[in-house]
This record gives structure tokens, sequence and C-alpha cells, in this order.
């Protein structure tokens, strides 16, 4: 293992674009998928905030910190993630039974391997009924142009139990606001189009087709989801900066 002063080095030459000098500093918190005691702050906001050892960002560790509240027994678990990389997956892979990964290509048809990573589209997994005990996605949902039929998927997908936990941009005191939509295979845009980064696809790249609010659990209800609460526990576990969450069960 690489002594601590090297990792720290090496993980500000790799996020120099996001350093605010004036910000550096640390955080006495602990990292909820490697345990590492403390967190380094690289700048203001949520993206500044980073664990030195496994590269967490406040958004996985809110993952990791809602899904040990919820799932006492994951190393029992078949998990899905929504997602192929990065320290997410790394904590998955360790703690859970089994661990399925996917991303999305336009290009491909789901169930088509790509590098080695099969391709789903949320919208109609290829995955059997009840196939798993937890899914996990970080933001990912608000992309999908269908979302009610991605919930529906991810609800046939789950065991009877099963939890689905997952992160999307939120606005707690507003309604979702639609954004854009699929119209006879034309995109129409409802509001000021809103673009995010992805990490295959690159920055500003992939169209956010809406933005979450507080109304997010009610067309979890509607997909078939028996319970689905908003759980804010990260938020003040990570100084005010950590993800509100999603979590519904089946
Ligand atoms: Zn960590």
């Amino acid at each position: 293992m690489r002594p601590l002063l090297q990792r720290i080095s090496a993980m500000i030459s790799a996020y120099a674009r996001l350093i605010e000098p004036t910000h550096v500093g640390g955080l006495k918190i602990s990292c909820s998928l490697c345990e590492f005691p403390f967190l380094v702050v690289l700048a203001r906001g949520e993206m500044g905030i980073r664990c030195p050892r496994c590269r967490a960002s406040v958004v996985h560790m809110s993952m990791a910190h809602v899904l040990n509240a919820h799932c006492d027994s994951l190393s029992k678990f078949a998990v899905y993630e929504l997602s192929s990389r990065g320290p997410f997956v790394t904590y998955l892979r360790r703690s859970c039974m089994n661990l399925k990964v996917s991303e999305f290509w336009p290009d491909l048809s789901p169930g088509q391997w790509r590098n080695g990573i099969q391709c789903q589209n949320v919208e109609r997994l290829t995955y059997a009924d009840e196939s798993f005990d937890l899914c996990t996605s970080t933001e990912v949902f608000e992309h999908v142009v269908d979302d009610l039929i991605g919930f529906r998927e991810i609800r046939r997908v789950l065991r009877s139990g099963g939890v689905f936990i997952f992160s999307v941009p939120l606005r707690l005191d507003e309604r979702t606001l639609e954004r854009a939509a699929l119209i006879d295979g034309e995109i129409c845009y409802l509001e000021e189009p809103e673009y995010h980064d992805d990490l295959l696809r690159g920055a500003g790249k992939v169209l956010a087709y809406r933005t979450y609010g507080f109304d997010i659990t009610d067309k979890l209800l509607e997909a078939g989801f028996s319970k689905a609460i908003i759980d804010t526990s990260a938020t003040e576990y990570f100084n005010g900066l950590g993800r509100p969450l999603i979590v519904a069960t089946v």
C-alpha cells in the first residue's frame, strides 16, 4: 500500500482542474466505502471532497452510507449497479455476494457486450424477473427517456423485499421539472436544455430529461414499489454536503 502523502499527492494531480487553493484542507469524517478516517477537501461544494484512499466522491460515500444503513446482509446479496467502474463499483464488488454491472451505449442492443461490459437499457433490461436483492444507480435516471418504464424494470428484476437505492439531482422543495421529451423519435425541449458530464462520453454530453423534486417517491409507488422514501441521513453525516438519496422497497 502506498504511503498516505503519495496517495494525496497523486490525487491532487488527478483533480488539479478542480482545486481551489484557498479551500484545500481536511475533514475528520471516515469514508463509507473504505473506512479511511479522514477526507481531503480540494474545493468548495460536493465535488471538492474526496477520500484519499479510494478516491470516492461524496455522492458515492452517501450511497455507501445509506446502503449500509438499509442492507444488513450485503455479503449475501445479488446486486445490480447501473455503471461499470469507479470506487463505488469496487466497493460493491468486495462487499456483496454477486455483482452485475452495465453501461448504456445507444449503438448497441441491450445484452450485447463491449470491452467486457454488458450494454443494458434500463427501459428494457435483459435480466429475468426477481434476479436481484439490491439495485443501485448514481445520476442515471434524470437521463432516462421514460423513467416510469425504467423504474418498473428495476422493480421487475428485484426480488420480494428487494431494495433500489439511487441518487439523482434532487430539489427537495420543488416538484419534478420535465425538461425534455422524446416525441416520434425527436427530442422536444420543454425547458433550457441541461447536459451533464459522463465518464464514458465526456463533459456536458448527456441530456437531462428532467430535474427531480420531492414527488419522485410518487413515481416509484406508481411503478409498483411498496414503499419509497427520501433518506437524508448522508446529508448530515458529510457536513451538510452529502446527498439525499431515494430508497424504494419492493
Ligand atoms: Zn475511501
